[in-house]
Order: structure tokens, then C-alpha cells, then sequence
């Protein structure tokens, strides 16, 4: 086969189309494209920017959450008009464009769970030559980090954090926490500093280090202006795919949203935890009663959507006399044991941040902690609204619907208190606060009933197709992401976790997205 670079994209006869641009899906295009004679056409709803094109308001570190013009529209919950479902990117790079930039993957013991359900080849020995393939990072043991990866992971000197994170960190040491000097080790249990995909960019360097340091996303990581001149790699930007299309079980491309089609021998899903599993309903892999529901010819009958999570979290906000610098915006995090957690696992983190609303506190100083029951057991779900490729997904998180998941958090809660009775933070810490501003209560009935009322989203959405050995009730796919029943059809992104990693999500797809590339790649280009 010969590539024409400039031929019209909707001509070209690819053997791999990769829907969604984001933390998994510029990893697969990147590594699929290395074999140069294999054609890759990446499809991205949202814009397209490399390194140097960034917007800066996109690209600075610090700013978080990324703006209209990068985020989709905000998912609705079924059966209700409540917004749901947390905050998506559309944008190449995904999340790793809007993100918090905290890069620490899933501990061993996520693991060592998946492999005991039946994914054997995911085992903590297996998946972490992927994570160091993944990284550049300037510190840690070699044991367990890669030094010659895409993504730069930076650790700041305690000293270079701000006085109320450096307190926050002392103050657990003196609860008795443990310190631990890197929270990417296989069970990295205490209080550490948060490592960071960021970079600084010298380009100005009259600025602050805080102003100059930018995200490295997966489009400037994996997407490198070389990347992008390969000849059997094409990028379609600002465009939205609807489905995928079958000849009877196998796949022979995808549908955009405007109709138009485009062919390739194989098609890998990479468009997130909810945009994944849309696109799978509508293109007829999803429960028969609710494909029937909207009209939509069955392709496989499975349990796309059924098995969504996210980790529950309350933000809490500690309003404090001490110093007001609210740079760099993250800290420390804690990660911790409750009394309901297994002796290998890490069911809490407290991760400090300075994204607190300071002019809710009466000092104007405050800092922010997200408690967050990181290894929940609730379960949500995903449903489409119709079959129109332009309305969004239906979300329901549930969260908090499995009554541990509470106890998880009330400890959490009690955790964060007990660090502030001890100095450095107990002669500031004024008192600690819910993201609407109440106070947390002390007497438990009352905590129970705000953490019910104050749970949210961590924007760790996973689990919408996830993988499973046959005959799992849940399973949508086996451990290297094909669909099952069908041929020519992967799924690599925040999906196919089992359940929820009890950590942030970005190094974990990553990963998840180098694994299943190297298996794509062994399997060679005509294999499905
Ligand atoms: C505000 C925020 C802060 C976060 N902070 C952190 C953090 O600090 N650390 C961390 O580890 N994790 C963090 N996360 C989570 C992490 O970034 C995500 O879990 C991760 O990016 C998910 O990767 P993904 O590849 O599954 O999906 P995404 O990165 O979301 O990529 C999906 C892509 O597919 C595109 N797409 C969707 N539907 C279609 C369609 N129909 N056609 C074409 N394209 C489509 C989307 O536009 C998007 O670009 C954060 C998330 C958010 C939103």
C-alpha cells in the first residue's frame, strides 16, 4: 500500500482508525504509526494543537479544568435533568490537556485484583514495563521508573512547595503518618509529593517557574512534530464519529456524525470512559433491551455501560491564618488505609491543592483537600439518550450507593482532622469547610448526612466497557481490549478497567494504552 500525505482523508484505505485524541488514544496513534506500513487515520472531536500552538490558557500547569471551547457539554443523569457525569475534554491530548497534572499510576494491588478475577496478563509484573516505557522521570529508584520515555514526570523539592503545602506534609508526619519518597512504588502508602507531568519551558524566563511550566499532554508527548509528518498517519481534527460499522461481525469502519464513512480493517475505541461506551450503543454493542429501546439493530448483546465508576470525594477546604501563597497548586497526598480496607490496599487519599475558593474564608487564606474513597464498590451506569450521534450519553456515578463507600470517606474526613490538630497546621488551621462553604460537622449522623449531601465526581469516570474473562457477567472485552464476539474491534482507554484504579487515571490509561498498542502490534496488521 502507498501513503499520499495530502490525499483526501476520506479516500484513504487505513488499517487502523483510532476514535478520541486523548491521554490513550495519541499514545495508540503514535506507537500503531511506528510500523510505516500499517496507515493510521486519528479521529478528534476537538481541535488539534501542537507543542508550539498550545493556547497558553490550555497549556500553563496550573490552570486546570480547561475552557468551553475544550470541554464537551455537561452529560445529564438518567432520568433527571441534574448534570452528571463530571467534566470531559474534547481537545487532542484529552485529559492529559486539562488535567491537574498529578502523574502517579495504580499501586501493585489493583493489579494483583484483576489478575485474580481471570486478567492474568495484567498482573503487576506485566503492565510495568509499560509505565516506565510511558515516563522520563528525573527522580526515583530505576527499579521501578523509565527514564527515556514520552512523558517528562517531575518531583519537586519540598522546599519548592508552597509554606501551607509544606505544613500539610509535616503536620501528617507528626499524626504519625509515614513519609514515603515516591508515590509510584508498588504500595506507596503515606504522605509523599505529588510527581508531575510538567515541564519547565524556558522560553521567558523573566517569569515565575509557576508561570512558565507547562502540561506535557499526550498530543505533545506521543504527537511530536516528527510523529505528525508521518506519511501513514493522518489526524482528522473538529470531527465527531457516531459509529462503528460492521459486515455482519466484522468491522469495516466507522460513521461520522455528519454521515460521511470512512474505512479501515480495525478500529480502536479510544474516545473515554463515556464517549467509548456512547459510541459502542450506538453502533449496536450494548444491551439488546436498551439497544431495542431506541431503535438500534443489535450487533453483540453485552453489558456496555453497566458497570461505571468513579471514585466519591469531598472537597474540603481548611481556612488558615497562615501564609497566602497558593503556588504551586498541588502538594502532598496521603494515601491511606480505612479500617474496611485489605492489607495490601489503599482505600483513601487526602491530595492538598490550592484550589480552594479563598473568598469564602474570613482570613482570605485557605487551602483545599480532596478526600476521596479511591477504591470504592458503587457502581454507576450509561445509557443513551437516542441514537442522534449530537445528544449526549445519559451518566449515573451513584456514587456513595454502597453504604462502605460512606464509612470510607467519614474516616477520610476524620483523617484530615487529625492532621490538623498537629503542628505545623494546628496553630493555623482555623476550621475546615465543604466546597459550598458549611462547615464540617463533628457529631457523626450530621457528617454522614453533609458527606451524602457534598459527595462528587473525581473525574476518575472508568469501567464502561470493561475487560474480563468470558463469562464474566460484566466483561465487554477479553485482556487485550477486542470486543468480544466481534472482530476488527478494540477498546483502549478508561473503559476497560474492571473497576476503578484507586488512584487519578491519567498514568494508568497511558500505560493501558502502550500495553494494548505492543499487543496490537504483535498480533501484526492483519490480525483483528
Ligand atoms: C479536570 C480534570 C482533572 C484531572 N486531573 C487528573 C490528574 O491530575 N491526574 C490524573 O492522573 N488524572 C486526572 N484526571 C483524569 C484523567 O485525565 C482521565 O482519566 C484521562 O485523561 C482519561 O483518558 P481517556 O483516554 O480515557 O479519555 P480522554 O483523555 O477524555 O480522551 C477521549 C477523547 O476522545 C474524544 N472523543 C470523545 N467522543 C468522541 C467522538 N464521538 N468522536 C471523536 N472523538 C471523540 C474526546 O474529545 C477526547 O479528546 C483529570 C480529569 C479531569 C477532567
Amino acid at each position: 500500500m502507498t501513503f499520499a500525505k495530502n490525499s483526501k482523508i476520506a479516500t484513504r484505505d487505513y488499517d487502523i482508525i483510532i476514535v478520541g485524541g486523548g491521554s490513550a488514544g495519541a499514545v495508540m496513534a503514535s506507537r500503531l504509526s511506528e510500523n510505516r506500513n500499517q496507515c493510521v487515520l486519528l479521529i478528534e472531536a476537538g481541535a488539534s494543537y501542537t507543542k508550539s500552538t498550545f493556547p497558553p490558557q490550555i497549556a500553563l500547569g496550573r490552570r486546570v479544568g480547561g475552557d468551553a471551547s475544550t470541554t464537551w457539554a455537561h452529560t445529564q443523569e438518567i432520568g433527571s435533568s441534574k448534570a452528571s457525569g463530571g467534566l470531559r475534554a474534547k481537545i487532542l491530548g484529552g485529559g492529559s490537556a486539562i488535567n491537574a497534572a498529578a502523574f502517579v499510576r495504580a499501586p501493585r494491588s489493583d493489579f494483583d485484583r484483576w489478575a485474580a478475577a481471570g486478567l492474568r496478563d495484567w498482573a503487576y509484573e506485566q503492565v510495568l514495563p509499560y509505565f516506565k516505557k510511558s515516563e522520563k522521570a528525573d527522580y526515583g529508584n530505576d527499579e521501578w521508573h523509565g527514564r527515556r520515555g514520552p512523558i517528562p514526570v517531575h518531583l519537586r523539592r519540598k522546599d519548592e512547595l508552597s509554606k501551607t503545602a509544606q505544613a500539610f506534609i509535616d503536620a501528617a508526619l507528626q499524626a504519625g503518618f509515614l513519609s514515603n519518597d515516591d508515590l509510584n512504588k508498588p504500595f506507596p502508602k503515606g504522605i509523599g509529593i505529588y510527581p508531575l507531568n510538567v515541564q519547565d519551558d524556558p522560553g521567558n524566563p523573566a517569569l515565575d517557574r509557576n508561570d512558565r511550566e507547562i502540561r506535557v499532554n499526550t498530543a505533545i508527548a506521543y504527537l511530536t512534530d516528527d510523529v505528525r509528518q508521518r506519511e501513514n498517519l493522518d489526524i482528522l481534527a473538529d470531527t465527531e464519529v457516531d459509529k462503528v460499522l460492521f459486515n455482519g461481525h466484522h468491522v469495516r469502519g466507522v460513521q461520522l456524525a455528519d454521515g460521511r464513512e470512512l474505512t479501515a480493517r480495525q478500529v480502536v475505541l479510544s474516545a473515554g470512559a463515556i464517549g467509548s461506551g456512547a459510541i459502542l450503543l450506538r453502533s449496536g454493542v450494548g444491551p439488546k433491551e436498551h439497544l431495542a429501546a431506541h431503535s438500534i439493530h443489535l450487533v453483540a448483546d453485552l453489558p456496555v455501560g453497566q458497570a461505571l465508576m468513579d471514585q466519591p470525594n469531598v472537597y474540603l477546604q481548611v481556612f488558615i491564618e497562615g501564609d497566602g501563597a497558593i503556588l504551586p497548586a498541588l502538594g502532598g497526598k496521603l494515601w491511606e488505609q480505612s479500617s474496611l480496607a485489605a492489607a495490601d490496599q489503599l482505600d483513601i487519599y487526602l491530595g492538598f491543592n490550592h484550589f480552594a475558593n479563598l473568598a469564602q474564608s474570613p482570613t482570605g487564606k485557605a487551602f483545599g483537600i480532596i478526600a476521596c474513597a479511591c477504591r470504592p464498590r458503587s457502581r454507576g451506569k450509561l445509557e443513551l439518550e437516542s441514537a442522534d450521534p449530537r445528544a449526549l450519553p445519559r451518566v449515573s456515578l451513584n456514587l456513595l450507593s454502597v453504604e462502605s463507600d460512606i464509612q470510607i470517606l467519614i474516616e477520610a474526613v476524620a483523617m484530615m482532622r487529625r492532621i490538623a490538630a498537629h503542628e505545623p497546621l494546628r496553630s493555623q488551621a482555623v476550621s475546615i469547610h465543604f466546597s459550598d462553604g458549611s462547615e464540617v460537622p463533628t457529631d457523626l449522623k450530621s457528617l454522614r448526612e453533609a458527606i451524602v449531601k457534598q459527595v462528587d465526581s473525581t473525574l476518575h469516570v472508568t469501567s464502561s466497557a470493561p475487560m474480563g474473562p468470558l463469562g464474566d457477567p460484566l466483561a465487554v472485552l477479553d485482556e487485550q481490549g477486542r470486543v468480544y464476539g466481534l472482530s476488527g474491534l478494540r477498546v483502549a482507554d478508561a473503559s476497560i478497567f474492571p473497576d476503578v484504579p484507586s488512584v487519578a487515571t491519567n498514568p494508568t490509561v497511558i500505560m493501558a494504552a502502550e500495553y494494548i498498542a505492543d499487543r496490537i502490534k504483535q498480533a501484526g496488521p492483519s490480525a483483528a
